[in-house]
């Protein structure tokens, strides 16, 4: 199993280094490095952080740089945005660095990440660069940080503050370390298909994290689920939700979603039944548990809104506070 190793530069605290209307590059960076944390999710790697998860700590260099060396990583990257003046002005572009003097692996994973920044962000390319930075400087193992935008350029502020421009941001680092690493998806490498899936929460209005198996369930115990959103490491997987009656609207079964192109419910809506089905031939397994009686229903496998006993998962009026799915 590949490691490696991820630093979102700085810590939310860090003074100067933000847009010049105050969001903090840390947050920028956590941003990206979240997202790369997900795409990467799906292959056979393991992924350590270097930075504080929360920003309330800038880790010192030297720590994040013995923190990647001591865990044996196999690569690093260290996530940047860039500042110029700290005024706004036409100052844009994306920049790969490895030490001053780098090793054929640095100039590779370089090469690999800043091909796919350019054209993923589709900023300007200022090119593979060297420095000494603290983060970087050292030759055990292949390292870069990259600057993915400028906070204070017109033009890349609108890109690096927006979740596409971040998906893109990332998707080039992820996909660089794969190619540099030969990372293998999951299932490629002989794991058994797994379910990926979260909820959505209506107390602390968030999606919850992603969770996978037999032996985990999403959602918390008395707080109602709204969405639900899920893919597989294999194969398709459709779903859909039943929303209870809200103020006006009717309790109704809302559209179908196929895997993570959409989510299934809406913001604020309890739901109180959920259907899944795949197109891998294998059996899928679902519960619901229902918030008011505290247990979850029985199991079910199959999907058809007219079999209340096997068909979909819920009992109408009752709302769902957690979900469980997984291949039998
Ligand atoms: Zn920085």
């Amino acid at each position: 199993m590949k490691k490696i190793g991820l630093d979102a530069g700085h810590g939310l605290y860090t003074s100067g280094k933000q847009t010049p209307d105050g969001i903090k590059e840390w947050t920028l960076n956590d941003a990206v490095c979240d997202k790369i944390e997900e795409i990467l999710r799906d292959y056979d790697c393991i992924v350590i952080r270097t930075d504080n998860n929360e920003g309330k700590v800038d880790e010192s260099l030297s720590r994040r740089v013995n923190a990647y060396v001591t865990a044996g990583v196999d690569a690093f990257v260290s996530v940047h945005h860039n500042a110029y003046t700290g005024k706004f002005s036409d100052v844009t572009g994306v920049e790969v660095y490895t030490d001053r003097t780098p090793t054929a692996k640095d100039e590779r994973l370089a090469e690999c990440i800043y091909k796919r920044l350019v054209k993923y962000t589709g900023l300007k390319g200022r090119g593979i660069k060297r420095a000494n930075f603290a983060v970087i400087n050292q030759n055990k193992v292949p390292a870069v940080l990259c600057e993915g935008g400028f906070m204070d350029g017109s033009f890349d502020y609108k890109i690096i503050t927006s979740n596409e421009g971040q998906k893109n941001y990332a998707r080039a680092v992820a996909e660089g370390l794969i190619e540099f690493l030969s990372l293998k998806k999951k299932t490629e490498s002989g794991e058994k298909t797994e379910v990926i899936y979260q909820v959505w929460e209506n107390v602390k209005n968030k999606w919850l994290p992603n969770v996978e198996g037999k032996n985990d369930y999403a959602g918390n115990f008395k707080n109602a689920v709204c969405c639900v959103r899920a893919n597989l490491t294999k194969g398709n997987i459709y779903y859909k939700v039943h929303v209870m009656r809200r103020g006006g609207k009717a309790a109704r079964w809302l559209p179908e979603v196929k895997n993570r192109e959409d989510y299934a419910g809406n913001y604020g809506q309890p739901i109180d039944a959920v259907a899944f089905r795949t197109d891998t031939g294998k059996t899928l397994c679902y519960m619901a548990h229902e918030r008011k009686s505290g247990r979850w229903l029985p199991v079910v496998t199959g999907y058809n809104e007219a079999d209340a006993k096997n068909g979909y998962a819920g009992n109408f009026g009752n709302e769902i506070d957690a979900v469980k799915v997984y291949f039998k």
